[in-house]
C-alpha cells in the first residue's frame, strides 16, 4: 500500500468557532478520521508543523513545510499539505520553486467549509487529494480542490464562498477527479508519463522576502518608488491591460531599476497575460533587460518566484536566467 504523509497546517478545514470567529483547532489525524474510506487508499502518516489561519502564513513557514517534506521524503510516496485557502496559491507556488522536479506528488488542499460543518467540502477534497498523492502518475506540486488538480504555480483563489474556489490561471488543469477516477489532460500526463527513476528532487533553502506587489491605479504618485526603497528589493508591477504604464511613472521606474533593484512587470487583468510591445505606453519598458516580464504567470507565482530567484542570486544575468526558466508549468514561453 502507498504511504502518504498528511502535513496539517490549519485553515478553514481545521477550524471551529468559539464565538470569536473561525480558527483552526483540529489536527490532521482528527480530520482524516472524519473521511470515509481514506485508509483504503493509502497508509497515512501525520505531522503538524503549525495550526494557523493561512492569513498568517509567511515565507519562513513555507520553508518549514519544505523541510518537513524533505526530511520525510524517503519514507513516503506522496504528500498532502492541509492549508487555508486564502494564501494556498502562494504556498503552492513557493513549494514549486523550493522543491523542483519531484517525482513524488506534493498536493495542497483545504476547504471552503470546516470539516465540522454539516455541508462541508472538506471530506471530498481530502479524500481526492490522498487519491491523487497516491497515484503513480502524479508528480510535482499541485493544488487538488473541488474535483480538479491544478499546477502549483497556476492556482488562483477566485471565489470566497463557492466550493469551486480555485481556477487554473492561463493554463489547463492537470486533471479532473470524478469520485475515484483521475482523468488527466494532455500528452505525457497520463499513462504515457515518463516513468519514475528514483531521482531526488532539487531542493532550495533561501528566499528573499523583500518583494512587493504594486497595482497601478490612476494618479499613482511616482514618489512611491522612492518610499519603497527602504523595505523592498523587488516590485512586481501590475500594469493596466496588456501592459500600459502611465508616462508620469517613467523616470521613477527607471530610477528604481537603475538603483540595482528588481522590477517585474505583469498585468492586473486576470487572464491572458502581458505583452509590453503592443502599445506605445508599454514599449519603453519592453527591451530593457533589467525589467523582467511576467508573461502569462500568475501574480502569486511571480511573488514566490521572485523571492526564490533573489534568494539564490543577485547577479543580474543569473537573475534573468532563473526568472525565465519554466518551472512546474509556471509560464508559457513565447
Ligand atoms: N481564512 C482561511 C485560511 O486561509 C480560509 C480558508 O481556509 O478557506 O486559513
Amino acid at each position: 500500500m502507498k504511504r502518504v504523509l498528511i502535513i496539517a497546517t490549519g485553515g478553514t478545514i481545521a477550524s471551529t468557532s468559539d464565538g470569536a470567529g473561525l480558527a483552526p483547532t483540529a489536527t490532521g489525524r482528527e480530520l482524516a478520521d472524519k473521511v470515509p474510506l481514506i485508509d483504503t487508499i493509502a497508509e497515512l502518516g501525520f505531522v503538524q508543523p503549525m495550526n494557523i489561519d493561512s492569513t498568517n502564513m509567511r515565507p519562513r513557514d513555507w520553508l518549514r513545510i519544505k523541510d518537513v517534506i524533505v526530511e520525510s521524503y524517503a519514507d513516503y510516496d506522496g504528500f498532502v499539505v492541509l492549508h487555508g485557502t486564502d494564501t494556498m496559491a502562494y504556498t503552492a507556488a513557493a513549494l514549486s520553486y523550493l522543491i523542483q522536479d519531484s517525482e513524488k506528488p506534493i498536493v495542497l488542499t483545504g476547504s471552503q467549509q470546516p470539516m465540522a460543518s454539516p455541508f462541508t467540502d472538506a471530506k471530498l477534497n481530502l479524500y481526492q487529494s490522498v487519491l491523487y498523492a497516491a497515484d503513480d502518475v502524479s508528480r510535482d506540486v499541485s493544488v487538488v480542490f473541488s474535483g480538479k488538480a491544478i499546477a502549483g504555480t497556476r492556482a488562483h483563489k477566485q471565489r470566497t464562498m463557492s466550493f469551486n474556489a480555485f481556477m487554473s490561471m492561463n493554463y489547463p488543469s492537470l486533471a479532473y477527479i470524478r469520485n475515484d477516477r483521475i482523468v488527466r489532460a494532455g500528452a505525457g500526463m497520463g499513462a504515457d508519463a515518463a516513468p519514475r527513476t528514483g531521482a531526488a528532487p532539487t531542493v532550495f533553502d533561501a528566499l528573499d522576502e523583500r518583494v512587493l506587489v504594486l497595482k497601478l491605479t490612476p494618479e499613482l504618485q511616482p514618489s512611491i518608488f522612492e518610499l519603497l526603497k527602504r523595505d523592498y528589493d523587488a516590485v512586481i508591477l501590475e500594469t493596466f491591460g496588456i501592459g500600459g504604464i502611465p508616462d508620469t511613472l517613467h523616470d521613477a521606474i527607471f530610477g528604481w531599476v537603475d538603483s540595482g533593484r528588481t522590477l517585474v512587470v505583469t498585468t492586473q487583468v486576470p487572464e491572458e497575460g502581458l505583452d509590453l510591445g503592443v502599445y506605445e505606453v508599454g514599449r519603453a519598458y519592453a527591451e530593457n533587460p533589467g525589467i523582467l516580464k511576467g508573461d502569462d504567470m500568475s501574480t502569486e507565482a511571480l511573488v514566490a518566484k521572485t523571492m526564490w530567484v533573489l534568494g539564490q542570486t543577485r547577479d543580474p544575468e543569473n537573475v534573468r536566467k532563473l526568472f525565465y526558466r519554466e518551472i512546474n508549468h509556471d509560464r508559457t514561453p513565447r
